[in-house]
This record gives C-alpha cells, structure tokens and sequence, in this order.
C-alpha cells in the first residue's frame, strides 16, 4: 500500500528551459500514469514510467515564487527542496548563455549532497557543438549532458540514466507491510489480558506464539481479514499477577517499550468506571510515541444504562468520546471500539478500527496535492503578525508513520500554533485519516542573506 515512489526534481535558474524539459518527459512519448495539472504552469508534478520504473517529477521552476524573491532567494529554495525531497537532482544549464554566476551559486548549493546530481546543458540543438558543453563541467557536479529540450535530442539517455539511479524498488518501500504490530496497553485491571485470552480464544482468529525481541518477551500473532496483527508483549501483559505490588515504573516502562515496536497503540479503557488520570497517562504515552492509536471500551457489558432506561450504545459511545476529546484533546483522531473481554464481543471491529487507523500511519499524498491543499488553504486565510506575512512556498511529505509534512516558509518564527492547527484541520477535513497523528515541520526557506 504505502510504497514511497522516487522523486526527480528538476532545478537552474530561469530561462534554461526547464519547463520545456519537464513537458517533454512528462509529454507524448511517455506514459503518463497519473498528471496532476499545477498552479502557475500547466503542470509542476507528474507521474512518469520509463524503463517499467515509475517515478515523480517535480520542476521547481513551476512553483510561485514571490515577485519579490531574489535570484538568490530563489535558488536557495530550489536547493532546499531538491536536498529534502529528490532521490535524483536535474540541474538545467543553458549551452547558448554558458556558465552564468546563478548555476554557480546553485552548484555550490548542490555539491556534496548525498544524491545524484545530473547536469543538462540544454538548448544543444547541434550535435556539432556538443562540446560547448564541456564548459559546464566547472560547476564540479560530474558528467554533463547535452541535451535539446525543444527536440528532445539526449533527453532519453538522461532518462536511463535516472532510471539505473534510482534507489531499487525495496529501499523504497521499507515498511512494506506484513503484520501490523499492536500494543495492547492501560492500566491495571481495565482487561488487557482477558482482551488478549478472548482474541486467542477467538475461532475465527488463527494464534501462535512468538519469540518478542527481548529474551521474556512473547508476542501472540493472530490472523484476522487476510491481516497478520502481532501482540506486542503479550507476555507482559499476562504476567503482571506475578509481579503485583512493584512499582508503576515497570509497568510504564514495559508498556512504552511495547508501543515502540508497534504501528498501533491500542488503549484499553474500563468502560465501567470511565475515565481515570490513570487511564489519561497512557493515553499521553501513547500520543507521545507518535503511533496510531485506538480505544477499546473494554467490560462493555458491564454498562448500566442510566436511571434504567434502556441501553443507548451509540449515545453512551458519543458520550465517551465527548469525554475523551474534552479531556485528552490531543487525541481526538483516536477511534474508539467497544468490547466485552468476557463475552468475547466487539473484538473484530476493534481490529478494523486497528486496521483503518495503521493504513492511515502509512499514509501518502503526492506533492502536487499536497501543495494545491496547502496553497488554497494559505490562500483563503492569509496568516500576518506584527505586520508581517507568513509565506508558505512549498509542502512536501517528509514521511509516514505518521504522516509528516515539512513546510518550507519564509520565518518559522510566524507559524504560530493556531495556523498550525488550521492547517492540519484543513489537511483533515480532506483526508480524514483518523487513527494517526499527523505532523508538520515548519522550515525556513526565504532568508535574506545579508
Ligand atoms: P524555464 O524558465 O527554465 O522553465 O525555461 P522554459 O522551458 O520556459 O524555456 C525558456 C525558453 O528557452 C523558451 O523560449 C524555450 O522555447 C527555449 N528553449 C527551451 N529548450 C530549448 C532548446 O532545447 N533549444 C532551444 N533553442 N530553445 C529552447
Ligand atoms: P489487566 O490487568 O488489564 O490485564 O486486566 P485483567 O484482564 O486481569 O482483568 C481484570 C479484571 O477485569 C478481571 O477480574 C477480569 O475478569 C475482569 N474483566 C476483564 N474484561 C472484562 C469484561 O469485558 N467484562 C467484565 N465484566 N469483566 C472483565
């Protein structure tokens, strides 16, 4: 599901034709899988397939800059997101301008990267004069490409060669899933061992036992919807009997561990006695690892209905989970399930709301939609303190489990928490993705060097 697709960002000062190039990569001869139409040009992102390799093509040169943004500023924002997000860099020189002081302030910028940067000296409409290319070897960035965007001469042998760069398919794809890792976690007595005999127990649910990663730690592997959900720690869960009376330390310590080698925190609340400052602290640890999280309701069958009227559950579920975001606000994209350990109830849609939530840990957008949300809501509602206007230039998804975007801004300093949270509401009001967090890095981008 959450393959990370590579990225190829097209960077060089303007004019050298960057947009030609994009256009032709993108263009006829190209399949193009997906095509997502840009903001000030016709397109700035594309999916493009060659060699069977699929990969995401950004061109810089396409994203608004301010009118007041300088060569310098300019460049330094390109370098920015080519050095955050590109797996291979294209640096677009200009053969009928040569080597002009703005690709040297970029090369500076770009050499000693840890990635491939490959320079095309385009506008090489005439074989015959290749090597007035060979001036381009200066910038110190390696072998230099002739190329004609306009005709598209050399284009296709710089597509092969971004191809054999391309990080290999499995790098790419590092949490490709094949269990999904929960931790069953709470305080003592809300039923966290009596959830993990009734899922054993559960006939349709295939078990087995496995060696955890520490010497005493057992983790329990269940099959349930064609999903493989490891227990993490069950081992810990089962003997605290034994170890009744030490201190809360351990418990607490077990269980971060636990949710450290987990997708999915799942929080188990006796629905009984409601919500404790007991409870409250696990639910801070878990929102604090930064992992998906869901609630189980736990002794659901336990539930009194109030002054004998007759039971309400989806009242009494909107109740508790009104309890839960005016209490733990912070985990208001936690979903909660109800269960009853002792009837073995509620245990499946427990796991779909594990599943939903750990689909949405792996979460990807692409760029294009990613900065159209973004640039729409900064749009809508402008952000200015002392007199100053907070300029977002460029989101891009630094990475999953959770989500997490970086924003390239003129001053982080101005990204005030209240933006932030328009922001991710505006994030969420289009991709819910209940269940995780989501995160925002604010990065500087815009500095005037002086
Ligand atoms: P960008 O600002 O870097 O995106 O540059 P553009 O793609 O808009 O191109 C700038 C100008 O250079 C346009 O007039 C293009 O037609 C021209 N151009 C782009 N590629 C070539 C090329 O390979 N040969 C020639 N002769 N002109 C080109
Ligand atoms: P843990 O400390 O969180 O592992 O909790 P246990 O699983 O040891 O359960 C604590 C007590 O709650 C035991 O007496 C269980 O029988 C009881 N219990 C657990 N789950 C349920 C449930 O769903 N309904 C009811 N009525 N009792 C439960």
């Amino acid at each position: 599901m959450a393959v990370k697709l590579p990225v190829v960002v097209i960077v060089g000062r303007p004019n050298v034709g960057k947009s030609t190039i994009f256009n032709r990569v993108v263009g006829k001869r190209i399949a193009v899988v997906e095509d997502n139409p840009g903001i000030t040009r016709d397109r700035l992102y594309s999916l493009v397939t060659w060699n069977k390799r699929t990969f995401q093509i950004v061109d810089t040169g396409g994203i608004v800059f301010e009118e007041l943004d300088t060569m310098a500023e300019q460049i330094r924002i390109q370098a920015n997101i080519a050095i955050d997000e590109a797996d291979v860099v294209l640096f677009i020189t200009d053969t009928k301008a040569g080597v002009n002081p703005d690709d040297v302030d970029l090369a500076n910028r770009l050499r000693g990267i840890k990635k491939p940067v490959l320079v095309m000296v385009n506008k090489a409409d005439d074989p015959n004069k290749d090597t007035l290319a060979n001036e381009f070897y200066s910038l110190g960035l390696g072998e230099v490409y002739p190329v004609s965007g306009l005709h598209g001469r050399g284009v296709a042998d710089v597509l092969d060669e971004i191809v054999a760069l391309l990080p290999e398919e499995a790098e790419m794809a590092p949490d490709e899933k094949e269990e999904i890792r929960v931790a069953i976690v709470g305080r003592p007595n809300v039923g966290k061992s009596s959830l993990v005999n009734a899922f054993t127990g559960e006939q349709r649910m295939i078990v087995s036992d496995v060696a955890g990663t520490t010497r005493d730690a057992i983790d329990t592997v269940l099959e349930y919807a064609g999903e493989k959900f490891r227990l993490v720690d069950t081992a810990g869960i089962r003997r605290r009997g034994k170890i009744q009376g030490t201190v809360e330390y351990y418990m607490v310590d077990r269980a971060q561990k636990a949710i450290e080698r987990s997708d999915c925190a799942m929080i188990v609340i006796d629905g009984h006695e409601g919500l404790t400052d007991g409870d409250k602290r696990v639910m801070k640890l878990a929102h604090d690892a930064g992992k998906a999280v869901v609630f189980a309701i736990n002794k659901w069958d336990t539930k009194e209905p109030p002054d004998g009227e007759p039971r309400k559950m989806s009242l009494l579920k909107k109740d508790f989970l009104q309890i839960v975001s005016d209490q733990i606000p912070e985990l208001h994209y936690a979903k909660a399930s109800f269960t009853s350990a002792t009837e073995s109830a509620g245990l499946e849609p427990v796991l779909d709301e594990v599943m939903k939530a750990v689909e949405n840990f792996n979460f990807r957008i692409s760029t294009g939609q990613l900065n159209r949300l973004i640039q729409e809501a900064c749009f809508s509602r402008p952000y200015t303190s002392k007199g100053k206007r907070l300029k977002i230039y460029y989101a891009t998804q630094v990475s999953t489990r959770p989500p997490s975007f970086a924003l390239f801004m003129n001053d982080p300093e101005l990204f005030h928490f209240s933006y932030e949270r328009y922001l991710l509401n505006k994030i969420r009001a289009v991709y819910p993705l209940g269940g995780t967090p989501i995160r925002l890095f604010a990065r500087e981008s815009h500095k005037h060097d002086k």
